[in-house]
């Protein structure tokens, strides 16, 4: 058996970059994939192919290849030479291993070169497996389809599709920082972005103090999650809790949230240059709360000049949900969490700031030394996928 993956057509289309997008997906199937092992993995005209060391291992392929963005699909594939005879001989043994009794034959040819078209080989496999095992064949209602692809050196065989992900590999776009809070969305940006072609190192703001241990695991917990789609994750995490007092003691509460994000934007600069980042990548969506009216989301994303990805701005909290739970993140995201941001706010913070007037309340800040303050509380851990 071999695993034959189709990546994206996205991957396949990008003209003179397809070669690094190729070359790009098969390192990252290569380092995913390392810890089990295979015996070959290799990339043919338009496919991917691994060939496991042995089919025990198939499961945990499987597992893998549905978190790795740039995969379009892949199939469990039996395989054979480029001979009618064979073909013939592996379409019944699926068969008598799925015992169906409807079929059809799918048959794509991506070896112009051998001496049958799709259509006579779908009419020969499929006239003999009607006499050898009296199946039926039905193009619309059917038990299974066996699709035979036809490649240049092998042909492949399978019966399922197995769904990846899609987009594009990690890496090929650029690096990010995403701001990591505690709850449901920004998890779901950073995967989103990711699917782009990104990869994500994540920075997270804490104030333990005001919390039980179980907080810290929580976001350990989404780092790991999200390793699953990208090679290795970096996060970072800052201590929040003297900044916040400073904030806290300067600036009244029904602006406090706004002023919080901007300083974090801040700190996060230190963060971004270190790594050589281009941008961050925040959960934003538009009016979901207080911090996120135009106004607002206008006067903090001001505090930095690189740009903020919020790949959420557009969509509502439901799909927003879905798409957590489609990708683990949803069952750690909802455990009791108080976000630092939301940490003495006022109960209906301002929801129309101007930049004028927090310029105005953050000039009693000195930020310089907050950030300085922040950075020499850093932790940094690394999760490999
Ligand atoms: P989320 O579900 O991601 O927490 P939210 O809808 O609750 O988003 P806010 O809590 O206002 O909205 O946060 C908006 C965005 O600000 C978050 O998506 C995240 O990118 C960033 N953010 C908020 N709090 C933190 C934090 N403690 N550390 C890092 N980033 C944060
Ligand atoms: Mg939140």
């Amino acid at each position: 058996m071999e695993i034959l993956i189709h990546y994206a057509g996205e991957v396949g289309i990008k003209g003179k970059n397809r070669p690094f997008f190729e070359k790009k997906l098969l390192d990252n199937i290569r380092s995913s994939i390392r810890k089990i092992g295979y015996k070959k993995l290799k990339k043919t005209y338009r496919q991917i192919i691994i060939e496991p060391n042995n089919e025990s291992d198939i499961e945990k392929l499987t597992n893998k290849l549905k978190n790795i963005p740039g995969i379009s699909y892949f199939c469990i594939s039996e395989t054979c030479d480029l001979n009618i005879e064979e073909i013939k001989e592996n379409a019944l043994k699926i068969c008598k291993k799925l015992n169906p009794k409807t079929f059809c034959i799918s048959t794509r040819r991506s070896n112009k070169n051998f001496n049958l078209n799709s259509q006579q080989i779908n009419e020969i496999v499929g006239k003999y497996l009607i006499d050898k095992l009296n199946l039926k064949v039905d193009l619309e209602k059917h038990d299974i389809v066996i699709f035979i692809e036809l490649l240049q050196d092998k042909v492949y065989l399978y019966t399922k599709k197995i769904q990846g992900i899609s987009g594009l590999p990690v890496g090929v776009t650029g690096k990010l920082i995403a701001l990591i809070s505690g709850g449901i969305d920004s998890p779901v940006a950073s995967f989103k972005m990711m699917t782009r072609g990104c990869s994500m190192v994540l920075l997270h703001f804490h104030n333990y103090s005001q919390h039980s241990p179980e907080v810290k695991n929580k976001i350990l917990d989404l780092a790991k999650t999200l390793s699953k789609f990208q090679f290795k994750t970096k996060l970072y995490t800052i201590n929040f809790k003297q900044i916040q007092q400073e904030i806290i003691k300067q600036i009244p509460s029904e602006y406090r949230m706004v002023v919080y994000r901007r300083v974090m934007l801040k700190i996060g600069e230190e963060i971004l240059k270190k790594e050589n980042a281009l941008g961050f990548v925040t959960g934003d969506s538009l009016a979901q709360v207080a911090s996120q009216t135009i106004e607002n989301l206008s006067v903090i994303n001001e505090a930095t000049k690189f740009p903020i990805f919020s790949p959420l701005i557009g969509t509502d909290k439901l799909e927003i949900i879905k798409e957590s739970k489609r990708i683990g993140t949803y069952e750690i995201s909802v455990l009791p969490y108080e976000d630092c941001c939301s940490f003495l706010v006022a109960q209906h913070p301002a929801t129309k700031t101007n930049l004028e007037e927090i310029k105005k309340l953050e000039s009693k800040l000195n930020i310089k030394a907050l950030v300085e303050i922040a950075l020499k509380d850093l932790e940094y851990r690394e999760f490999m996928n």
